[in-house]
């Protein structure tokens, strides 16, 4: 279902692509975590964000 609204599109891009994934067990955290909420683990790292123009 395609988001419509430029705002809501906003927040969800940023859900989406502003989370740290844990490089042991590849959970998704708040980009603001220090460590993960699964695991416990401080390797983390940001997910790749690319730009989507559509
Ligand atoms: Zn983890």
């Amino acid at each position: 279902m395609p988001v419509t609204d430029p705002v809501q599109r906003k927040i969800a891009q940023y859900h989406l692509l502003y989370v740290k994934i844990c490089r042991k067990c590849n959970a998704k955290n708040a980009y603001t975590a220090k460590k993960c909420r699964n695991c416990r683990s401080k390797n983390l790292r940001p997910k790749k964000r690319e730009t989507k123009n559509k």
